[in-house]
């Protein structure tokens, strides 16, 4: 019984506007059969450059399979390792587009064409560091609460953001340490002892901060610290971990690209969970095998992913089939449309994020919302 082949025909790009950290992102593909898929392209750090990698990549696809996934990865990654991110969240937006496609036609979510879905809750946690405009540890302590409010059961802060690089006085170094301990506290005692809290540390400090930071962090209990020290060299982020053994997790990878800049990061032992970013490191297939190799070496794997709605159901899809997945980042309080931005609405309750069960990535973008929030192109 021979269907007709289904190709790629045609690309649409929706923009709506967020906040000063940029701007959402859609991209939607068209198909010879009339199916539509959508993918996130938001966070790319330059819109400009990463439209025109859009462009380049899907006339590279236009005509070909909508199953040519490997093909895109191929065409992607190469420019992906030549020209950085937006490359990269350009090719990982016309992937999820393609997975969205896969799944309408086969009738199937997206989880059942990557192995099938075993994890029943997708843990999420409430990211409030996008969203905390008042950045005193009380203005983190009152947006972590209102996430707790929102179903939310674990919350992350960054909140040694304001520490300029390149520190050389120790004084100053330890003004925004202890700055930056004091809001995490003030989330702590917000959110209570039953929820999980992780701090995200940007990079700010240096091997022997860092190893001298996890023990000061040990009374708040964290679920996870990340990224004390820059992602390499791998050494550092590996010291961390062992002074961080016993007390809590460390965590890191949303910038690293493909299972190739992963391998040398899991087997240096960097961090306990890799945080592949979809947007970032390739796609979801890549984000699937990214998550096969840490589990190869006993590691569990929590997608990075301040996101639009729509990225935030596609890391999910891959989430639900995932047997080390831990908990999935949420970016919250970003706007208060989010939840409409797609069909059926985005829903966080009991700490989980609910996927639809429909075909696809089981939602549809509201294009009267993103109408009203503009920018369409
Ligand atoms: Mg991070």
């Amino acid at each position: 019984m021979a269907r007709p082949r289904a190709t790629v025909t045609g690309l649409e790009i929706f923009r709506v506007k967020v906040n000063r950290r940029g701007d959402w992102v859609i991209a939607r593909v068209r198909t010879s059969v009339g199916v539509m898929g959508i993918g996130d392209a938001s966070q790319s750090g330059d819109d400009g450059s990463m439209a025109r990698f859009l462009r380049q990549f899907f006339d590279g696809l236009k005509g070909r399979s909508v199953y040519d996934i490997e093909y895109l990865r191929g065409m992607g990654m190469a420019e992906a390792h030549k020209s950085g991110r937006a490359a990269a969240v350009a090719m990982g937006a016309l992937e999820q587009c393609l997975w969205d496609i896969q799944g309408k036609m086969a009738g199937v979510p997206v989880y059942d064409l990557l192995g099938g879905r075993i994890q029943e809750r997708i843990r999420v946690y409430a990211n409030i560091n996008r969203s905390t405009e008042a950045r005193t540890p009380e203005g983190f302590a009152a947006m972590a609460k209102r996430a707790i409010e929102n179903g939310f059961d674990a919350v992350k802060l960054a909140p040694f953001d304001e520490m300029p690089r390149k520190l050389s006085d120790a004084q100053v170094i330890e003004k925004f340490t202890r700055q930056g301990i004091e809001r995490a506290r003030a989330v702590r005692q917000a959110i209570g002892e039953k929820r999980d809290l992780l701090v995200d540390v940007h990079s700010h400090l240096d091997v022997a901060r860092g190893c001298e930071l996890v023990k000061r962090m040990e009374p708040l209990r964290l679920f996870w610290i990340e990224e004390v020290t820059p992602a390499r060299p791998v050494e550092n982020l590996a010291a961390v971990r062992r002074a961080a053994a016993g007390k809590m997790r460390t965590a890191g990878g949303e910038s690293i690209l493909g299972v190739q800049g992963f391998y040398p990061y899991i087997r240096g032992e960097a961090v306990d969970v890799v945080m592949p970013d979809p947007k970032y490191c390739g796609g979801l297939l890549e984000l699937k095998k990214i998550a096969a190799m840490a589990e190869g070496a006993g590691l569990a794997a929590a997608p990075h992913g301040p996101a639009s709605p729509v990225g935030t159901a596609a890391a999910a899809q891959v989430c639900a089939t995932l047997p080390n997945f831990l908990i999935l980042e949420f970016s919250y309080g970003e706007v208060p449309w989010r939840a409409e931005l797609i069909e059926p609405a985005e829903q966080v309750s009991g700490g989980g994020l609910a996927l639809s069960g429909k075909p696809g990535l089981g939602i549809a973008l509201n294009e009267r919302v993103a109408k009203r929030e503009e920018l369409r192109r």
